[in-house]
């Protein structure tokens, strides 16, 4: 006979399919003979967007053998933005290069309400940069903030669930205990699509969108890691650094799922 459990995850598949995190089409099984809860040649596809060796030693993007040559950054970190990146962050831990498949993933996240997807990021971050985030002696994850009425709309910030579920992997399956805090940093104005804009304007728009607060300056002398879904040009992170630095935190990294490198 059936036990509960299982009749409520039969009826629960029914009415709420099981979907594969990567191409979003309704699993079969929910888990396949590798317990992996996604298809086959999904996992191919993940494999080959993968970063691979060499990272920049600075944002964490897959380098071109021309930048590993001039010496181990890529181009978007060497131009240095003028009075922006003198580089308030210490280095970044990305996953995958932002290629169309990983874009399609992150889109449905962001706006099919797939939050469950988060989940098998949030897997992916911990068993990747567990030792990272331990040897760093990470204190806090920091997710990127939501506009609130934005966040209220969706129901959900991608990036907090992305950071809990980050955090709950970290500790249930490497005993690496890092606290996830949503009381820092906060986004004061609404920033228009970002996608839509060029390299400059992004950068116009995103300075002054952010706001710190560390009322019990709980932040001084704190290792932090922000947490966001992808890096694009690296405005968001670094203004956040600027702000999570200037609160008294002593070194701050980033972790997102996709960082965007010229190797796409
Ligand atoms: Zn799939
Ligand atoms: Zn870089």
């Amino acid at each position: 006979m059936m036990k509960v459990k299982g009749i409520v995850d039969y009826v629960v598949n029914l009415i709420y399919p099981k979907r594969c995190p990567v191409c979003g089409r309704v699993l079969k099984t929910t888990t396949n003979l590798n317990g992996n809860i996604m298809h086959e040649e999904c996992i191919e596809v993940l494999e080959k967007s993968l970063i691979k060796e060499p990272r920049c030693k600075k944002c964490g993007a897959e380098l071109s053998s021309l930048e590993n040559k001039l010496g181990g950054f890529c181009v978007r970190c060497l131009r240095d933005k003028p009075g922006m990146a003198n580089f308030y962050y210490e280095k970044g831990f990305g996953l995958f290069r932002y290629t169309e498949e990983i874009k399609q993933s992150i889109k449905k996240i962001k706006y099919n309400s797939r939050k469950e997807y988060v989940d098998f990021y949030g897997l992916l971050l911990a068993k990747k940069f567990y030792k990272e985030i331990a040897d760093l002696k990470v204190d806090y994850l920091i997710p990127v903030p939501m506009y609130k009425q934005k966040e209220k709309i969706r129901g959900y910030n991608q990036a907090t669930e992305l950071a809990k579920s980050f955090s709950d992997h970290l500790n249930k399956n490497f005993g690496v205990k890092v606290e996830v805090r949503c009381d820092f940093v906060f986004r004061g104005k609404k920033t228009t699509k970002l996608s839509t804009k060029d390299d400059e304007e992004r950068w116009m728009e995103i300075s002054g969108a952010f706001y710190g607060k560390d009322a019990n300056r709980e932040l001084r002398g704190k290792i932090v890691c922000i947490v966001d879904d992808i890096y694009t040009t690296g405005a968001t992170i670094i203004h956040l650094s600027e702000i999570l630095k200037k609160l008294g935190a002593s070194k701050v990294y980033f972790a997102t799922i996709a960082i965007v490198s010229n190797r796409v």
